[in-house]
């Protein structure tokens, strides 16, 4: 059922140009709402998104007999519950039905615009439930960065950092769909220069340029997942923003890790890569020196070559790119998040997400957060319009983007976009 092969002669009688996300090569899943229906399960491909709850509706995946209620839901949690065989038994389906070569969709025009709306003409929902939310640090660049800023430059890594892949248990309430806008949030921080802390808004609203993969298949507690095993419980992957109040966290985090500094809003993209898709885009991650533990060891390549892009948007609408990185920098793996997050028994549920933490590149332009980017506001980014950034200003607009190119296919995230305001 996994093609693990790129499939490069598939075409499709959908166009989608070489610069769409959405070839037919990739067919994510998502939710989406329209003036006339609140939520349905969907696909994309070019321009379009695809309703799948029409076409099972009209007997395209009666092979697979699933219940049509599983597609009329605000989330895929029940889709995705099915378990791979079936979602990717469908995706494959979907792929047939696309496909040039095939004719049982492509001239049945009747339910053409049922089937295939502009994604341009509706709103893309949260893709899941979030049961719970974990966030881990887990690329080696950020930690060194954050490590010389902060602690010792001879010493960037924490002691446990190439043993144990770092994370913590974060807020799902807050995790919002693309295209969302937030305040800036308040909070107690202590200035350099003060003696006691203050409240207000803070003044380091940063960026975490992340992704994030969805747990498709649930586990008891007592249960622990090998590496492996590991590709069995990943659905797929989403863009994520862990928007971060470096100053809040900063006086908050001793000892107990991140708090209100981050749990205020994070972002998602919405549309769910499957890792069949993403699979012809394997490739080697670091070198894991020392040698990990033998629960965290693993074999072949497991990093995944996706570009990311953090794109600044000034109220003027101009467009600013200020970094370019890549996930295929993580030093630890999905795998191997998954395998320790487990190991002591620890339960997982589908739509748990988890995310990588910040990704960032060895180079200075690859760095995946401000904080990063401009060295703790001592060296500010220039943008277009002549003003310069420390951190992030009111007003501003963040876009994660995210894509894998290879032989000419490309296969990508969409957006992961939000808006800053004022404070209130
Ligand atoms: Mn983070």
């Amino acid at each position: 059922m996994t093609h693990n092969a790129l499939q490069t002669n598939l075409t499709s009688w959908i166009s989608a140009d070489a610069h769409s996300d959405f070839s037919i090569q990739n067919l994510p899943f998502g939710i989406y709402g329209d003036k006339t229906i609140p939520h349905r399960a969907c696909s994309a491909i070019g321009d379009y998104i695809i309703d799948l709850s029409v076409l099972n509706e009209h007997g395209y995946f009666s092979a697979l007999s699933i219940s049509q209620d599983v597609f009329n839901q605000s989330t895929l949690n029940d889709f995705i519950s099915l378990g791979k065989q079936t979602t990717s038994a469908l995706r494959h389906r979907l792929s047939d039905l696309l496909s040039s070569t095939n004719n049982e969709l492509q001239p049945n025009t009747a339910i053409f615009d049922l089937v295939f709306k502009k994604q341009s003409d509706v709103c893309m929902l949260l893709p899941v439930k979030i049961g719970d939310y974990t966030d881990f640090f887990s690329s080696i660049d950020h930690a060194t960065n954050t490590g010389t800023m902060f602690r010792d430059p001879a010493n960037a890594l924490l002691p446990n950092w190439k043993h144990i892949p770092v994370g913590y248990h974060g807020r799902a309430s807050s995790i919002c769909v693309s295209g969302h806008s937030f305040h800036r949030p308040k909070g107690q921080m202590k200035p350099l220069d003060a003696t006691v802390p203050v409240f207000g808004p803070t003044n380091q609203l940063d960026i975490e340029l992340e992704t994030a993969f969805i747990i498709g298949k649930s586990t008891k507690m007592g249960e622990a997942i090998s590496t492996s095993n590991a590709d069995d419980y990943i659905f797929g992957m989403v863009l994520f923003n862990d928007w971060s109040a470096r100053d809040i966290q900063a006086w908050e985090y001793v000892p107990l890790g991140p708090f209100l500094g981050k749990n205020f809003a994070s972002t998602t993209s919405p549309w769910i890569v499957t890792l069949d898709a993403l699979e012809p885009f394997r490739t080697k991650g670091y070198t894991q020196e020392p040698s990990v533990l033998p629960y965290l060891a693993y074999s072949g390549d497991k990093n995944i070559d996706i570009n990311l892009e953090v794109h600044l948007i000034t109220e003027n609408g101009d467009d600013n790119l200020v970094s370019t990185s890549n996930y295929k920098y993580m030093y630890w793996t999905m795998q191997q998040q998954l395998a320790h997050h487990t190991v002591n028994g620890c339960n997982i549920n589908v739509g748990d997400m988890m995310a990588s933490g910040t990704i960032s590149g060895p180079k200075k332009e690859e760095y995946g957060s401000f904080l990063e980017l401009t060295w703790k506001g001592t060296q500010p980014m220039t943008l277009k319009d002549g003003t310069e950034r420390k951190f992030v200003n009111d007003n501003d607009t963040i876009i994660l983007k995210g894509y894998c190119k290879k032989d000419g296919i490309r296969v990508g995230f969409g957006e992961c976009k939000a808006t800053l305001l004022p404070a209130l």
